[in-house]
């Protein structure tokens, strides 16, 4: 039987869109999953990739090498641009290796060039939502609600490579939430860029988008009102939140990811009242230093977060957080680690994700301002939080206020 391979890179969404590919493998070609893109007989290559950081570009081009050279029994690389790509070994057992995700921005003619194996590419949630995922995680079920990012964050690519926010219709959600009961699962994860926004963006922001970059790169708090409509009364995510837990099978609810600048109150007061609600909040912070917070267009300060923080925990002593930081941001001196370090004292997360600070193309950090911290002080600065925030035994009792 011919078979499919499937290699997923970066966050949940990913895996999410990944899941539904391999429904469609099964169900529309017929195909079989394969624990190896080397096995006999894999016809369909599924590369779903990340962009974040460079050193996710890199592992899919190291892939594609070692794919080159497998199959074609050449080495691909930069060189291969300026030469004819070489001619294949034999096309009846070579696979369609198709690349998709966050790397779908780049060039199809340059990256076909480059690496003569890939056979076409296509750009994230191209296969929308008519399959239903074949679910890997026997516990949870993840399910995204909304694709895309209109937040721009000076040094992230994702709303370049996934498109402005675009929220799925909250029946749609409803009804994949009834399948996943029905096929036994009591945990839910809502998947999005800033689920916050959720069912809150403007319509007509896909018309206007060569306006955002300019603007997006002064503006501070509140961050781009103009992109999303101000919530009257139940902010649309409290609404999905209540529908969700209303059905009696669901016990527990998680969600990712929530950007701090729209974290509204009504979704405080939800999370203290709602204990179907996992009680860990996920609430990316990026830096302590309201300097750099600024040009990260994040629209919130620190003293907005801590209070954020510490509305959460007066809504319920028992919640927890966790959060992701950027260190070696572009600037960014040894007061301004200084103001992450103190800030991450103070919230008590119990857990961080740490990033060294990547450039990547197309974004406005990028193009505005020098990469200009040594990488030995980005790894000195990496060690001292990752040291804080993951390894020591820090006192991470909520705070009771
Ligand atoms: N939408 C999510 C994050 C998506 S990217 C949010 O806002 O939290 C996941 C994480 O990757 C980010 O939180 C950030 O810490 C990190 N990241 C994004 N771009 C980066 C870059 N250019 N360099 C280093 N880390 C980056
Ligand atoms: Fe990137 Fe910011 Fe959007 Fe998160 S909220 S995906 S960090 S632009």
């Amino acid at each position: 039987m011919a078979k499919y391979f499937i290699k997923t890179y970066g966050c949940q969404a990913n895996k999410n869109e990944s899941e539904r590919y391999a429904t469609y493998f099964e169900q529309e070609l017929s195909l079989q999953e394969a624990s190896d893109w080397r096995e006999d007989g894999v016809s369909e290559i599924l590369i779903n990739t990340c962009s974040v950081r460079k050193a996710a570009d890199d592992r899919v081009y190291s892939l594609l090498r070692a794919m080159g050279e497998h199959f074609l029994g050449v080495k691909s690389g930069k060189n291969l641009t300026r030469r004819p790509p070489p001619a294949r070994r034999s096309s009846r057992h070579l696979p369609h290796v198709v690349l998709t995700g966050c790397m779908s921005r780049y060039s199809e003619a340059k990256m076909k060039a480059r690496y003569p194996i890939l056979s076409q590419i296509v750009p994230p949630n191209s296969l929308g939502f008519a399959y239903q995922p074949q679910r890997k995680d026997p516990h949870q079920a993840f399910i995204s609600i909304s694709n895309g990012c209109n937040s721009f964050c000076s040094y992230c690519v994702v709303p370049y490579a996934r498109g402005r926010e675009q929220s799925r219709p909250m029946n749609d959600i409803l009804a994949e939430v009834a399948q996943a009961v029905a096929s036994g699962f009591t945990e839910i994860t809502l998947l999005g860029q800033n689920v916050n926004s959720y069912g809150l963006e403007k319509k007509n922001i896909v018309e206007r988008k060569t306006d955002f970059r300019l603007r997006d790169a002064v503006s501070n708090f509140p961050q781009n009102p103009d992109q999303y409509t101000k919530p009257v009364g139940i902010p649309p995510f409290v609404k999905l939140l209540q529908e969700i837990s209303a059905i009696d099978a669901i016990t527990k609810i998680r969600f990712m990811t929530s950007n701090p600048w729209d974290f509204h109150d009504e979704l405080i007061a939800e999370i203290g009242a709602n204990k179907k609600i996992d009680r860990f909040i996920h609430l990316p912070v990026q830096s302590g230093s309201n300097r750099i917070l600024q040009k990260m267009n994040r629209g919130y300060t620190r003293e907005d977060y801590l209070s954020l923080v510490h509305k959460l925990r007066a809504a319920d002593p028992n919640i927890t957080i966790g959060t992701d930081i950027i260190v070696g941001f572009c600037s960014e001196t040894d007061a301004d680690f200084a103001d992450t370090v103190s800030l991450v004292k103070e919230a008590r997360f119990i857990m961080g994700f740490v990033a060294i600070y990547s450039p990547r193309p197309s974004t406005l950090a990028h193009k505005m301002f020098p990469d200009d911290v040594p990488f030995a002080v980005k790894k000195k600065r990496f060690e001292i939080l990752d040291n804080l925030l993951n390894k020591q035994q820090l006192d991470k009792r909520p705070v009771i206020v």
